[in-house]
């Protein structure tokens, strides 16, 4: 069995103690909410804090707020059940529920929270593993090691990102709202993602995910698609989420926006892929040429579940998924 190592609870009143003792403890300190990833990766000794910060009591974060007409707002402590059931989520912002809704198993998604899924930690092979089969390979960058498995001559990590929503995010052009003891300012969730396994979040270390801002959605369309080996519980190998507003007097596609997770180790846009949609009728040429320069775009790691090489072929086939899941709406 694997065993918790020895820490101490915190337990803040709100949003602003828990701030101040994150700034406080500094790196010391994690934060915990659904505790679904974090726990895992402290039984196996990937993450040692000597401070675990406990947010998910704190119902300030727990609300949908707003109208599809005028924007939502999401607190990030709503668990990705809530989310994969909430009647306007499911019915304006469908990428969102559809996304929470293909997140692990049930369980998890009763615990799981969007702040935690948001910041998930990345993956690969070397990493995720027990603390003896770590040591059996004398660690690696990310942990403990000074050599990256995946790329020896490499001086950075990796590692994919394997958070669900964080793409769908980006579709919408979401904006999250970040809290330390010195403010609040808000990111779009395109500049929340690094490309560096280790450092992957833009956000400072004692920021708190506090919302999550979706724009209105006044005929604009969603598509969320996932592909992972075990349909009932496994992460993302791939995912896509997809944004179109069609044009007011005609079929044609007004803006677009296609991004893509659990490739590298941010999730991005490919605009290339967008860029060919606009301006267009979404029907069969269009959905293919985009589909396929989203592959052109790709370039898959050989660090997670299922050859590299086919995952960047399914780019093509999962992008035009989405599309033609958009297109059958619009008709
Ligand atoms: C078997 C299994 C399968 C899984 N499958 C998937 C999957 O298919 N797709 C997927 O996306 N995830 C998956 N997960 C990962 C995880 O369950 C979800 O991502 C979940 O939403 C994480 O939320 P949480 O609240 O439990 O996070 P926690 O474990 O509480 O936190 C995760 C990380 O986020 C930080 N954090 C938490 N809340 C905040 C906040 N408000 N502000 C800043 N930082 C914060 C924590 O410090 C920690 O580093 C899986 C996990 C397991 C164990
Ligand atoms: S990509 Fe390299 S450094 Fe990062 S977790 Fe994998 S082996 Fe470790």
């Amino acid at each position: 069995m694997l065993r918790l190592p020895d820490f101490s609870f915190r337990r803040p009143r709100d949003v602003a103690e828990a701030a101040a003792i994150l700034a406080g403890e500094g790196p010391r300190a994690k934060l915990v909410a659904g505790g679904t990833d974090l726990w895992p990766k402290m039984k196996r000794r990937q993450m040692e804090p000597a401070v675990v910060i406990g947010l998910r009591h704190l119902k300030e974060l727990g609300e949908v707020t707003g109208t599809s007409g005028s924007g939502v707002v999401l607190g990030a402590n709503l668990t990705l059940r809530q989310l994969e059931r909430d009647p306007l989520l499911v019915e304006r912002y469908g990428a969102v529920a559809e996304a929470a809704r293909s997140i692990s198993s049930p369980p998890l998604k009763t615990m799981g929270t969007l702040g935690g899924n948001l910041c998930v930690d990345t993956r690969c092979f070397y990493y995720d593993q027990t603390y003896e089969w770590r040591q059996a390979i004398h660690f690696c960058l990310k942990k403990d090691g000074d050599t990256c498995w995946v790329a020896p001559g490499s001086r950075r990590c990796w590692a994919v990102s394997s958070t669900d929503l964080a793409p769908v995010m980006l579709a919408l052009n979401a904006r999250l709202r970040l809290v330390s003891s010195a403010g609040q300012r808000t990111v779009h969730a395109a500049q929340f993602y690094n490309h560096d396994g280790i450092n992957y979040l833009g956000k400072r270390p004692d920021e708190i995910v506090t919302h999550v801002e979706l724009p209105p959605m006044n005929g604009e369309i969603t598509s969320f698609v996932k592909l992972r080996r075990r349909g009932s519980i496994d992460f993302p190998v791939l995912n896509v989420a997809a944004w179109i507003r069609p044009a007011r007097n005609s079929r044609s596609v007004e803006a677009a926006r296609i991004a893509i997770g659990g490739v590298t180790s941010a999730p991005y846009l490919s605009e290339t892929a967008a860029n060919v949609l606009i301006g267009r009728q979404l029907d069969a040429d269009a959905v293919r040429q985009a589909a396929e320069s989203a592959r052109l775009d790709s370039r898959p790691l050989d660090n997670t579940d299922m050859d590299f090489s086919w995952r960047r072929q399914m780019v093509e086939v999962w992008v035009r998924r989405a599309l033609e899941d958009i297109a059958r709406r619009m008709s």
